[in-house]
């Protein structure tokens, strides 16, 4: 499962559950949009890092 990373809060960027595999190739018509974590607005994919989350 692949996490978008808000680098600035280090949180979350959406919310996980709705994130599949798929949406690790982020369309930029998405920008921009609300951080899942502190609700600041993210404008630019350089603000985000992926993460692979291993679930058990
Ligand atoms: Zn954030």
């Amino acid at each position: 499962m692949i996490v978008l990373i808000h680098k600035t809060c280090n949180g979350p960027a959406v919310e996980t559950d709705t994130l599949t595999a798929e949406a690790c190739a982020l369309p930029v018509e998405a920008f921009p949009f609300t951080c899942f974590t502190c609700l600041e607005e993210i404008t630019d994919e350089s603000e985000l890092r992926f993460s692979e989350e291993i679930r058990m």
